[in-house]
């Protein structure tokens, strides 16, 4: 089968290999997302031989040099603005060993096309399309990969209780790529993620950093809740991540049951998924009941609580931050919208002050925006007029907010008669007196007994006594 490939640049590329004898091929997810039907600007180059070799000839055919060489992994970085794309070229030279990145024996052995593709992790990524002039285009499925991206099948080439082994971290780009693609994990490759899943705790295997790089992109798939189901469900998340899988499961007691915490939780990912990209935001809706089975209590007459589990949940961070080796620079945001995310709720009702708004505005800051997107991806209740009943309440917030911060900007504002013009018309030196006069014009505006204009104001002084 001849794939008609369009990007220009691959034409280019083969010709430039055609001229320096070497053997090309785009492989990996540029070929699966062709497949698909979708445009990737992310290119796999496998070259057979030396990949740095090629890339340099490559990068001075584009008129530019090479962004990265990584020689001891045979492989090269090119980036290169055509047509208003950015394209991100990564040559790789044909290998036999793992495509284990963080491996510890870097050294590559050069391979023919057929071993590097059984190194692969999934059949939907075997696919390589030949870009040399002789047979560019011509795809190369050695594993019935084109079939089962048109199915949606992840399987992996070989048996997948050695690919699992060979390299722990194809069993969460498994489950990124189902959650990704929406594919489902074939029997046997998922029945062999449940048997080799702790090979994930092994951290001279497979380092926590790469684990948790994958988890991020995860939750940045369109619908992460696929992939973190999966991980519950394989019982990869009681490893990666045991908070989150403790949310699972829902205690009864008479005739008192609580939300299942963990399905809640996806639903609240789902939600804010389609309203964000930031993928702290998203992180946010994952641990914002985290603490909710620690402080979990039934109380006689009231039923399920879990007071407290906002502080609780924040100060739990810290640890699961350094463990997972995120971001130490995200933490106080997360700490924040977990700490923050039961405030909005009572500043629906009537009798709520303007004191009350504001120490929420002031606690929130500049995070207040992702606070109420964080509330309302939070109402999943199935019952329509609640839902409505709940979004109308946090309108009603958005809209106190607005108002204090308004007669707040005009707190600040200052009268517009200016304090020389006070002095002169009551024949006063500077002094106290002249702040008392000004401050009674500014509440005269703030209380609406005049309007905020020189001419109203001035007439409004001259009525006032000394
Ligand atoms: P994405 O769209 O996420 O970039 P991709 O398939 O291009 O998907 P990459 O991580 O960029 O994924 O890797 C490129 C290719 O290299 C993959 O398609 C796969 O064939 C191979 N590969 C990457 N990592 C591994 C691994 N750990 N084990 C085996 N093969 C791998
Ligand atoms: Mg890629």
């Amino acid at each position: 089968m001849v794939l008609e490939l369009k990007d220009k640049i691959l034409e280019t590329l083969g010709k430039e290999a055609d001229k320096t004898g070497y053997r090309i091929y785009v492989v990996g997810g540029y070929t699966r997302d062709f497949i698909l039907g979708k445009k990737d600007t992310d290119i796999d180059i496998m070259v057979l031989g030396d990949a740095t070799e090629f890339a340099h000839v490559a990068a001075k055919k584009f008129g530019t040099e090479l962004n990265a060489v990584y020689k001891n992994f045979g492989t090269a970085l090119l980036i290169i603005n055509q047509n208003d794309f950015e394209y991100k070229i990564e040559f790789a030279s044909a290998r036999k060993e793992s495509y284990n990145k963080n491996s510890r024996k870097p050294e590559v052995e050069f391979a023919t096309l057929q071993e590097d593709i059984s190194r692969r992790d999934f059949t939907i990524n075997t696919l390589a399309v030949s870009l040399n002039s002789e047979n560019f285009g011509e795809l190369i499925d050695l594993y019935n990969g084109e079939e089962d991206i048109r199915h949606g099948i992840i399987k992996t080439p070989l048996d997948p209780l050695k690919t699992f082994d060979d390299d722990p971290l194809r069993i969460m780009r498994a489950i990124r790529f189902a959650s990704k693609l929406n594919f489902k994990i074939e029997e046997n490759t998922f029945n062999a993620v449940i048997k080799m899943k702790e090979r994930l705790a092994e951290s001279e295997v497979v380092s926590v950093e790469r684990i948790t790089d994958e988890f991020l992109q995860i939750l940045m798939t369109p619908k992460p809740s696929i992939g973190l189901d999966l991980m519950f469900k394989t019982g990869v998340m009681a490893i990666v991540f045991p908070e989150i899988s403790i949310m699972a499961g829902v205690d009864q007691r008479k005739d008192y049951h609580h939300k299942d915490v963990f399905y809640h939780t996806l639903q609240v990912v789902d939600n804010i998924s389609q309203k964000t990209d930031n993928v702290w935001l998203r992180f946010a809706a994952l641990v914002h009941d985290i603490a909710k089975p620690k402080t979990k209590k039934f109380v006689e007459g009231i039923g399920w609580t879990f007071h407290a589990h906002e502080e609780v949940g924040a100060r739990m961070m810290k640890k699961i931050f350094q463990r997972m080796r995120l971001p130490l620079a995200q933490l106080p945001y997360i700490e924040k919208l977990i700490r923050l995310h039961l405030r909005p709720i009572p500043l629906a009702k009537d009798e709520v002050t303007d004191s009350a708004i504001r120490r929420l505005a002031a606690d929130a800051g500049e995070d207040l925006e992702d606070l109420l997107t964080l509330c309302r991806a939070d109402i999943t209740s199935k019952n329509i007029a609640k839902v409505s009943k709940f979004f109308k309440n946090y309108e009603i917030v958005e809209k106190k907010i607005i108002e204090v911060q308004e007669k707040d900007k005009l707190r600040n504002f200052q009268s517009p008669v200016r304090g020389e013009e006070i002095m002169e018309y009551f024949k006063i030196p500077p002094s106290r007196a002249v702040g008392i006069i000004k401050k009674k014009i500014e509440e005269a505006i703030l209380e609406g007994i005049i309007p905020n204009e020189y001419e109203d104001a001035r007439r409004y002084m001259e009525t006032l006594e000394l």
